[in-house]
């Protein structure tokens, strides 16, 4: 199992709304930048 990823590195991929959509660079998680909460999905299908 990988260790969980802090997503410390994220960029702004989208912005909609007046939200912004940051990807994670690790972990490729997408989320929205106001509240930091990943998309929960389990992703453990690889
Ligand atoms: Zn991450």
């Amino acid at each position: 199992m990988a260790p969980a990823c802090e997503h410390q590195k994220t960029t702004i991929i989208a912005r909609r709304d007046g939200i912004d959509y940051v990807e994670c660079l690790d972990c490729r998680q997408i989320f929205e930048a106001e509240d930091l909460e990943p998309v929960a999905v389990e992703a453990d299908e690889d």
